[in-house]
């Protein structure tokens, strides 16, 4: 997937400053940077929940998105995971991961069971999201973005609300499974620690803008300014 030149103003103030992103299968691509600076608002116009005001979205080089032509947000072949993307209280484990599919009633079963297996929570099937913890919520989550096999997968500050004890065992199950799927993965963090952690790529951003780009060993060791050691300098 790749965004070209995209930019999106609040008011008149341009909060997306002309991003360009690549995103590719199999890979993951965090979006990096503090607390406003426009990560957000990116994601969801990827998603296709926001409208940019320039800017266009290829997928295999075809545009899929731009300010005149739009493939609906439902055609994109793209999972969303957020923070605060809750599961549906009032549906069981299994309808919640079953809630995107489409197919017989057997064909589901059979999908929501290999995800409940994999993310170690088919115990929980019948159950419903209250009887489960912040972990293990946010792995019914997962296996209900995964479910219908996205393309590509969007995930805003997913692991943000869970506590330190859980979050990195979180990560790296998170990591192993969209790997295996080989989803095209941009993972939004405020956290230079989570995303060296999962990034196959940083895109470190600033102010709408996109300040720096590379695999993490290279944005870590060689920081473009001042601004961005000072940035990093939290990280073990
Ligand atoms: P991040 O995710 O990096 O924390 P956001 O994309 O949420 O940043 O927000 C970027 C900036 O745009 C912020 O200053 C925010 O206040 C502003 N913003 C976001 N959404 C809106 C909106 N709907 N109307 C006005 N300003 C907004
Ligand atoms: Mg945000």
């Amino acid at each position: 997937m790749e965004i070209r030149n995209f930019i999106r103003r609040f008011e008149g103030r341009v909060v997306v400053d002309d991003v360009s992103l690549t995103v590719q299968a199999g890979k993951v691509t965090c979006l990096l940077g503090p607390s406003g600076c426009g990560k957000s608002t990116t994601l969801r116009m990827i998603a296709g929940v926001e409208m940019q005001d320039s800017g266009e979205i290829y997928v295999d080089g075809k545009l899929i998105c731009d300010t005149v032509f739009r493939v609906p947000p439902e055609r994109r072949e793209i999972g969303l995971m957020f923070q605060d993307f809750a599961l549906f209280p009032h549906l069981s484990v299994a309808n919640n991961v079953a809630f995107g599919l489409k197919g017989s009633k057997d064909e589901k079963r059979t999908r929501v069971e290999e995800l409940l297996n994999k993310v170690d929570l088919m115990r929980f099937i019948d159950g419903f999201p209250h009887q489960l913890s912040g972990g293990e919520q946010q792995r019914v989550a997962l296996a209900r973005a995964l479910a219908p096999r996205p393309r590509i997968m969007l995930m805003d500050e997913p692991f943000s609300g869970l506590d330190n004890r859980l979050r990195d065992g979180i990560r790296d199950e998170t990591l192993s499974i969209l790997k295996e799927q080989d989803a095209a993965v941009l993972l939004v963090t405020h956290e230079p620690e989570e995303a060296m952690r999962m990034a196959d790529e940083i895109a470190l951003m600033r102010r709408g803008k996109i300040v720096q780009q590379g695999a993490p060993y290279n944005v870590y060791n060689r920081p473009v300014d001042k601004a961005a050691v000072s940035f990093f300098s939290d990280v073990n």
